[in-house]
């Protein structure tokens, strides 16, 4: 079995979902599964691009469920590429080609270490397989699929993903996600004013500036009462894996960072984002006027077990003075599976006996993400991320996409003892 060599072949077939590409890449991969004896299939559902389930039932009491996904994102601008997107080529001990970082390679490395223990018959948890080919277009079928499909999906561990390696080039745990609140707040008036009735009449932008001014302190802390109610700060045992050094975050964002615990507020503080605000006159030159109109979108990053739709409650007890209309853009509930766990400890001691070094644990990421959604239809508490083939030069949705060899080996050794620890 030549490993690379499958997965050009892979690699070589356009799934670019936002342009309604992936049925053929979906085929290569049952095909895949098929020919090395994996039970699978294509499941149409109310997807566009199918499905993908397999299942490997050796007759052991846990089953892990391991989720990828074979679409990929645009290639666009094409004369970016160094080669072509859809032609993997070696350069310099890396892969180039769009998805082997996002998450064709992390798809089959996984596979092929699975392959191979199947065939030296150290498989001793059942294995189930779910590929979508949608996530990069937002997964707008996933929440109908799960629900639909709990009952087949049913298993005791989720393995997500594939978070690859960290700045520090450690290999990456991620154990949950970031909620959100995204809110529109509004304010108007019955028509714009010449600035001379400044005196006298209400301004919008004012109004607006105020209701900000009371949302958050300088340093970030949010004055809605029992915001913080819910929130479950980190644990020692959580810290300890934390331990990367603020230089990589400072380049990550261009910045310098003050805090020496910057990773740690990453990851554990919830947050009042300004990400857009507007109001009265931006034109070029000068306008003396009081306009009718301000808004300013609000996403609140929230952390477990903050609860989306009680923080909004709050919000719109707190805001009620200042007469506001408010507009819900979008909620996501946090997740977070222990540290402690199961599979949180098997990730953690086979990264140490496969890498010889501390893995990054995060207990939750910065992001967001629909974790939480599985976990309520599967019914379960263990889905953690990991064993990924990407580094953070690996430029995922962007051009000259790219993962190291050495990574995709590393990748599929860690598997393999993953599989064997837990
Ligand atoms: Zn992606």
């Amino acid at each position: 079995m030549d490993y690379l060599q499958d997965l050009f072949e892979f690699l070589k077939i356009d799934t670019t979902s936002a342009k309604g590409k992936g049925e053929e890449g979906a085929k290569f991969i049952v095909d895949y599964m098929k020919n090395h004896g994996i039970e699978a299939e294509l499941i149409r559902h109310k997807a566009r691009n199918p499905y993908i389930y397999g299942e490997i039932n050796v007759g052991a009491k846990k089953t892990l469920l391991i989720y990828n996904h074979y679409d990929v994102q645009p290639v666009e601008p094409l004369d970016k590429w160094n080669t072509d997107p859809f032609t993997p080529t070696i350069k310099e001990g890396k892969i180039f080609a769009r998805g082997v970082g996002d998450d064709k390679g992390t798809l089959m490395a996984r596979l092929q270490a699975i392959i191979e223990l199947m065939k030296e018959g150290k498989l001793h948890v059942n294995i189930k397989f779910l590929y979508e080919g949608e996530e990069e277009i937002g997964s707008p079928n996933m929440e109908e699929f799960l629900k639909d499909y709990s009952e087949k999906l049913k298993a005791d561990y989720v393995l997500w993903e594939g978070s690859g390696k960290a700045p520090n080039n450690a290999p990456q745990i991620v154990l949950g996600v970031k909620g959100l609140l995204y809110v529109e707040l509004r304010k108007r008036t019955s028509k714009d004013l010449h600035s001379m009735y400044a005196p006298i009449a209400q301004n919008p932008a004012w109004d607006l500036v105020y209701l900000l001014r009371s949302l958050r302190t300088e340093d970030g802390k949010v004055l809605v009462p029992h915001f913080y109610d819910k929130v479950k700060w980190l644990s020692e045992e959580e810290k300890k894996y934390l331990n990367i050094d603020k230089k990589y975050l400072e380049d990550a964002i261009g910045q310098n960072i003050k805090d020496m615990d910057a990773m740690i507020k990453l990851v554990s503080n919830p947050t009042c984002n300004i990400d857009g605000i507007y109001a009265g006159y931006t034109g070029e030159g000068s306008k003396t006027v009081i306009s009718s109109y301000s808004f300013v979108k609000i996403d609140f990053r929230l952390v477990p077990d903050q609860d989306p739709d009680e923080i909004l409650r709050y919000l719109e007890e707190y805001i009620s003075p200042y007469n506001v209309e408010l507009i819900v853009h979008g909620k996501v509930r946090p997740y977070r599976t222990s540290i402690n766990s199961e599979i949180a400890r098997a990730l953690i001691v086979s990264a140490k006996n496969v890498y010889g070094q501390d893995p990054i644990v995060l207990p939750n990421s910065p992001g967001t993400g629909p974790m939480e959604m599985i976990a309520r239809y599967l019914k379960l508490n263990q889905i953690a991320d990991g064993i990924g083939v990407d580094y953070y030069g690996s430029n995922i949705h962007s051009f000259n996409e790219n993962i190291y060899v050495d990574d995709y080996y590393k990748a599929m050794s860690w598997m393999k003892e993953f599989l064997r620890v837990i």
